[in-house]
């Protein structure tokens, strides 16, 4: 492709609504325009790009025996009450109507359809193990779409799911996916770390993401997870979903006997703790939160934070929020109190779900709020001062220097971008759709069911958040635009000019996918542009070609080698 033909406006500056450099390299390289709030434009050099990210995923899925298909992008409404989700599924389902006023929606995902069609098409054990997979845009409207690429409205997924007859037929195929994604990421440039999380809205039992590390003090870090890993034995996983050794709490006998005693100001742990000198740990923290509308208490010890994804599956929620000052107001009414927030206590609370983390079951004489605003109970002991709540899970945030469960090792904690997910989804949509087989013994049986996404457009943001300097993308080789640039530094120079010509047929030749910057440009803004859109190789036609050579550079090192054009062809022939 002559660049003077090739559609690519390149911009000086980097776009103001950027934050990370993906969002900011791909709209000034030329790659991608905005065209809504977390829609985007893909323009031809990032359409080549994703065209290869897909086929690399392609190759993969089809070498672990998925098959492709294409399921539609608008559904109906019925599938999705089928299954359950069309009421749970929250403000990210984009739904419309068509004409005759029937309910629709913007496929978020592809479980309720493609169940559907194992329903139809699949009858006996004998059709089974099936993995059916597509490459297929996706809406999800996004509370915060940011990050260009990263964090869009509309995306681009791959989505494979697998059909089993059994339990042990699943974890067949789910090994075999997450061999694939691994080889995935890997051609793609991409180092990618396995780690446990949590199954959200998605559902099932069994949940790995694929995360692409990214350095933690980067400043505006386009890692929105926390991934929490020991060093010793391997162990990892989101923080929504790690967990860790508990460090017991550090009960120094202050106060045997249980009475209220004054604690004016003291509106938080910090200031608390401060006030009663004693450590944080004694005291019985109580959070509320609205889960999909309801209030919940949340119990946890002092010096412990509440992991809020955790919370939400405790009440198998869909959404969660820190309840607001006036709600706070509206239950201390309801239940006849009038606290403030930092004196709340569940003692006595009306209409309130209670929940305790792990941490408080072993606290003992313990600190904690009555709903009366300055004051706090000391010496409080579960079962006699107050109710131990019945409902008890894990709901705390795993720190940084926890102990792993595993190993007992310190835990350290980085920046991820999610870019794959593999679940266990086990019988949720087969059941619920009634999507069955013929078993062995002639028994009607729903499908044990897998699924496995990873974002095509995030994969290609990701490899720019990985590969990139102060002048631009570094593409890894196998998903670039193109291979080579040739730069002649002049185009009124016809020695120049041939010898570019030249490389350039016989490279189109060999069906290399090779860019000849033919324009009209100075020399600096074509070799600028070379680095910004970072294709891999550059060979620039200069001076020196009067001695027969051309200059050859790696963009993925900077290095710079001088040689004669055909060793420059020959070593991406080599390639
Ligand atoms: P996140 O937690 O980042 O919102 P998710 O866990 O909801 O993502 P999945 O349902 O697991 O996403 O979707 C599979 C893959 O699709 C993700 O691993 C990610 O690579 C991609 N993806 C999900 N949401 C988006 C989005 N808004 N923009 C781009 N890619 C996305
Ligand atoms: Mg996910």
């Amino acid at each position: 492709m002559r660049m003077s033909q090739l559609f690519v406006q390149t911009l000086r500056e980097f776009p103001s609504d950027a934050e990370v450099m993906s969002h900011k390299l791909l709209v000034r390289a030329g790659y991608i325009r905005k065209l809504a709030n977390g829609v985007y434009n893909y323009l031809p050099l990032m359409w080549r790009v994703l065209k290869k990210v897909e086929n690399i995923i392609r190759e993969e899925m089809d070498a672990a025996g998925a098959q492709e298909l294409l399921m539609p992008f608008v559904q109906p409404a019925e599938l999705w009450q089928d299954s359950g989700r069309w009421e749970v599924y929250g403000k990210e389902l984009m739904r419309l109507k068509d004409r005759h006023n029937r309910e629709m929606c913007l496929a978020p995902t592809h479980e309720e359809v493609v169940t559907a069609v194992a329903k139809e098409g699949v009858r006996s054990y004998k059709q089974l193990p099936l993995n059916l997979y597509h490459i297929q845009l996706k809406f999800r409207d996004e509370i915060r779409p940011r990050f260009g690429l990263l964090r869009g409205r509309e995306f681009i997924m791959k989505d494979a799911y697998s059909f089993d007859a059994d339990e042990e037929g699943l974890d067949k195929s789910y090994e075999i996916m997450a061999k694939a994604y691994t080889r995935i990421f890997e051609r793609c440039g991409l180092e990618t770390k396995m780690v446990q999380s949590d199954t959200g809205a998605i559902g099932g039992s069994v949940s790995h993401e694929y995360m692409v590390l990214v350095n933690e003090d980067t400043e505006n870090n386009a890692g929105e997870n926390d991934v929490f890993y020991c060093t010793k034995c391997g162990y990892s996983a989101n923080s929504n979903h790690a967990v860790s050794i508990l460090n017991p709490a550090e009960t120094d006998g202050k106060f045997e006997k249980a009475e209220i005693i004054d604690t004016p100001n003291a509106h938080s742990i910090e200031e608390l703790a401060k006030l009663l000198k004693v450590p944080a740990s004694v005291i019985c923290k109580c959070l509320i939160y609205v889960v999909d509308g309801k209030y919940v208490a949340a119990l946890i010890r002092g010096d412990k934070t509440v992991e809020e994804t955790k919370l939400m599956n405790a009440f198998a929620g869909n959404d969660i929020r820190i309840a607001r000052n006036d709600e706070i107001e509206e239950i201390m009414k309801a239940s006849g109190f009038n606290a403030i927030a930092g004196f709340i206590g569940p003692k006595g609370l009306k209409n309130v779900q209670i929940i305790a983390d792990e941490t408080v079951k072993e606290l003992k004489n313990f600190v904690i709020g009555i709903n009366q605003t300055d004051k706090h109970l000391v010496g409080a002991n579960w079962g006699v001062d107050v109710e131990l709540p019945e409902k008890i899970a894990d709901i705390r945030l795993v720190e940084k220097n926890d102990k792993c469960v595993d190993c007992g090792a310190e835990l350290k904690v980085t920046k991820g971008i999610e870019v794959g997910n593999i679940f266990k989804l086990g019988t949720k949509y087969s059941k619920a759709m009634n999507a069955t087989f013929t078993d062995k013994d002639g028994k009607e049986r729903p499908f044990i069911m897998g699924c496995y996404g990873i974002g095509v457009t995030r994969t290609a943001a990701a490899a720019v958040e990985r590969h990139h300097d102060e002048f631009g993308i570094k593409w890894p080789l196998a998903i670039a635009p193109y291979t080579v640039v040739i730069v002649p530094v002049s185009d009124q120079d016809e020695t120049q000019m041939k010898v570019a010509e030249e490389m350039y047929k016989k490279l189109l030749d060999a069906k290399v996918e090779v860019l000849l910057d033919d324009r009209s440009e100075r020399a600096g803004v074509k070799l600028k542009d070379a680095d910004l859109i970072g294709i891999p190789f550059r060979i620039t036609v200069g001076k020196t070609i009067k001695d027969g050579l051309v200059e050859f550079k790696t963009r993925a090192t900077n290095e710079m080698v001088t040689i004669t054009p055909d060793e420059a062809v020959e070593r991406i022939l080599a390639l």
